[in-house]
């Protein structure tokens, strides 16, 4: 990092205005390559978006191809070949009942059209009471507003606190490691969180309860987290009881991310809505959706006739061509076997290297989707001060060592704790795992031994 104040370097309004980050000038599979030439092992995809590593031949030839045809027609006038392709290759066998695809240019996009699609669906079918929202603590699920407000991070919402809407309730998340009781086996944990989210159904009035939304493995905020066996067909089962839709956030997690095309999948129930976007366009071009069920497409159908929605570059079709071909080669190339199969090896080594690390409180995830946590103390999981940011020393080492990791620092109920992600690229080789782990385990111990 350069520690020149930015304002003379740069004119870009940099994520930070007090570093200038280096500059990336090409890429190649799992790596990414800094002007001077250095590489840099890109053990996270960024923030698990480059699902097929940088630079892939077919992804590259398909923009191309798409952009030298036709870049841009409204959605108001027409409809394109690259997005009909890609809706059909995302739904065209109905996954769970998921039947249309609203495509948007990210994340944040994708979950307020969710958000926004939920609300339509009651006001559309005579119920227009139905207007809350009943999220999860410690989730992300975007910086826009709506996404805000939904989301449970409370250093992101703090700032914007008097923007971000009431319609938005939380209960606990999902988090064994944090939040299972000692006295607690995971069938009376998923049994009480359960309970906690019909007893937040019962507070604000089941009638009044338009969707519960989470996401199915939890990145950004907590790194890596999957609920307790059983978990979300309680959920599903409370949100069929009392009427309301089930909106799943895949957007970090989905698109193959934990082994199955949607995390979803693993634990046998399906959405009402869903929303993907890091590993849909893998990076080759900014893109999200909504994945959505038929019911609500019906509904929207026979009652108003039109989504009450819309940005100017939804669906753009070098975005949807490059979305279509990276899914393509994720079926035709059998990833989801490599992630299975390369996600056993990251944990493995993980494992190896930190099972018995003195900071390490917990390794976990799916697939290509892992996060190891640091405790300052393993017996009472005690996080580290927070003001030493331990998670931003360890990327910092980390990059020093040609390693480009995901680390955060989430809340738990105001307790701060350190994690890493790791969310290499379904391409990832064997030797690449390995050396993930021996640079993040020198970085780790650098970071902690700088700690003042
Ligand atoms: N939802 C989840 C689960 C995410 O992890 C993210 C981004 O990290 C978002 C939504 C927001 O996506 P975007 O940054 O593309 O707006």
């Amino acid at each position: 990092m350069n520690h020149l104040p930015p304002a003379r370097r740069s004119r870009v309004l940099h994520r930070s205005s007090r570093t200038l980050p280096p500059r990336a000038i090409g890429g190649h599979g799992a790596w990414l390559v800094e002007e001077g030439g250095r590489e840099v092992l890109d053990a996270s995809g960024g923030a698990a978006v480059s699902c097929l590593g940088h630079q892939h031949p077919r992804v590259v030839a398909a923009v191309q191809r798409q952009a030298g045809q036709l870049c841009y027609a409204h959605t108001s006038f027409f409809t394109t070949e690259a997005a009909e392709a890609l809706a059909e290759e995302l739904v065209g066998h109905e996954p769970g009942g998921l039947a249309q695809a609203y495509v948007v240019s990210g994340g944040s996009e994708a979950v307020e059209a969710a958000l926004k699609l939920a609300r339509q669906y009651f006001v559309e079918t005579g119920e227009p009471q139905r207007s809350r929202i009943i999220a999860r603590r410690q989730s992300y699920h975007g910086n826009t507003l709506g996404a805000l407000a939904a989301g449970g991070n409370a250093w992101r919402r703090a700032p914007y606190a008097p923007l971000l809407s009431d319609a938005f309730s939380h209960v606990s998340p999902a988090f064994a490691y944090r939040e299972q009781r000692p006295e607690e086996d995971e069938a009376a944990f998923t049994a009480r969180l359960a309970a906690e989210l019909e007893a937040e159904f019962q507070r604000l009035g089941p009638r009044t309860v338009a969707a519960f939304i989470a996401e199915p493995v939890v990145g950004a905020t907590a790194g890596c987290v999957p609920a307790p066996a059983g978990y979300f067909r309680a959920v599903r089962e409370i949100c069929d009881r009392h009427g309301a839709l089930l909106i799943l956030d895949e957007v970090m997690s989905g698109m193959g991310r934990t082994g199955t095309l949607h995390a979803w999948e693993q634990e046998g129930i399906a959405p009402d809505l869903q929303a993907i976007a890091k590993g849909l366009g893998g990076g080759y071009q900014p893109i999200g959706a909504v994945l959505v069920s038929g019911r609500i497409v019906d509904a929207v159908e026979r009652g108003s006739g039109a989504f009450q929605h819309g940005h100017t570059y939804l669906a753009h079709a070098v975005a949807c061509a490059a979305a279509l071909e990276v899914q393509r080669v994720i079926r035709e190339e059998r990833l989801l076997d490599t992630v299975v199969a390369m996600g056993e090896r990251l944990e493995r080594r993980l494992v190896e290297r930190f099972g018995n690390h003195h900071h390490v409180g917990d390794i976990r995830g799916r697939g290509l989707f892992r996060a190891i946590e640091l405790v300052a103390d393993r017996g009472g999981k005690t996080p580290f001060d927070p003001a030493h940011r331990l998670h931003a020393r360890i990327k910092a080492e980390a990059f020093a060592r040609g390693l480009a990791c995901y680390p955060g620092g989430g809340t738990i109920d105001g307790q701060r704790g350190d994690h890493v992600l790791l969310a290499p690229p379904y391409i990832v080789r064997p030797v690449e795992i390995d050396l993930i782990v021996d640079r993040l385990g020198e970085a780790v111990d650098a970071a902690i031994a700088g700690l003042p």
